[in-house]
């Protein structure tokens, strides 16, 4: 294993951010911490990065304690760096590089290809598009050639084009021997760069496994009641991980198997005002699968 979390919690103050969160990173993986805003996934990353420390619980990088050493393995973007803008690719990695004393002059040139921005090693930061600024931002991460990089929503804030260039980076990195550990909000993305998956919701694991297993293990709460456009809108507050769609008088939800009890789904449309006339769990794997990849 490249990372094992073992039942991490951390609270600020009254809010508690992270409850007991395990699992395992595996070698090679692309590995996705997948949680709506505000689930935990930024402290966890802060957490195995020792910007932040747990109130509980530990973690291994390549199966022992966290130490200088094995940081040097670790490459993070948490942040966008601060790059000079009237300044070349070359001239912001250097002194990147020699701000963090990862890496060295010649490795520059390294990281340019990786990132697929030596041809436009030379050109000013500020004449580069999103996507290429996010790649130098890549770069920047894996000066010093870390085995792992650590991408805190690398995708967030781009355009399309952006976000296809940096979906295609990641998975490029990948086969050349990275393992990459990234959070995302958005579950279309971590289905189609991840291998793995953990999913966290307020701070706790819902499910953790290889992409194709957690993903495809949906259930599908199929919900009625007196007025489906009331409850359609309403279903669409439900969850950020959920898909929500309407199927004759009734209303689906597909969701994450495990991350919601029929209880729990009642509840929340009640404390809504809305009392549901039809409550119905279906498991139906492939037809939820179907139905995903026809209707969207
Ligand atoms: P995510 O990255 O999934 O959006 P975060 O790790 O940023 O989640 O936040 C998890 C929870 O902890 C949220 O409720 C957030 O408001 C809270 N939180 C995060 N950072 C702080 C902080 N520095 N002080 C107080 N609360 C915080």
């Amino acid at each position: 294993m490249v990372l094992s979390i073992h039942n991490i919690s951390k609270a600020y103050g009254k809010i508690q951010a992270l409850n007991d969160v395990s699992f395992d990173v595996p070698q090679g993986s692309v590995f996705g911490i997948l949680g709506p805003n505000g689930s935990g996934k930024t402290t966890l990353l802060s957490i195995i990065l020792d910007v932040l420390e747990a109130n509980k619980g530990h973690f291994d990088w390549f199966g022992h304690p966290s130490s200088p050493d094995q940081r040097k393995k670790i490459g993070s973007l948490l942040e966008t760096p601060n790059f000079y803008h009237y300044m070349s690719a070359i001239n912001n990695l250097k002194i990147t590089s020699s701000i963090s004393g990862r890496g060295d002059a010649a490795s520059i040139d390294t990281v340019l290809q990786k990132v697929n921005l030596f041809e436009r090693r030379k050109s000013r930061f500020s004449s580069y598009s999103l996507g290429m600024k996010q790649r130098l931002a890549i770069g920047a991460a894996l000066l010093g050639d870390p085995r792992v990089l650590v991408l805190d929503e690398p995708t967030n804030g781009l355009d399309p084009v952006g976000i296809a260039e940096i979906r295609d980076l990641m998975m490029e990195l990948n086969r050349k021997g990275h393992t990459i550990i990234m959070a995302s909000h958005l579950l279309d993305e971590v289905e189609k760069v991840c291998t793995h998956v953990v999913i966290l919701k307020k701070g706790n694991v819902i499910t953790t496994g290889p992409v194709d297993e957690v993903l495809m293990d949906e259930d599908i709460v199929e919900i009625g009641s007196a007025n489906s456009e009331q409850l359609l809108q309403i279903a669409s507050e439900y969850s950020s991980i959920a898909t929500v769609k309407r199927e004759g008088n009734y209303v689906q939800l597909v969701l994450i198997k495990g991350s919601a009890r029929l209880e729990d789904v009642n509840r929340f449309f009640f404390e809504r005002g809305v009392v549901l006339n039809h409550l119905l769990l279906k498991k139906k794997r492939l037809e939820a699968r179907f139905f995903e990849l026809t209707n969207n």
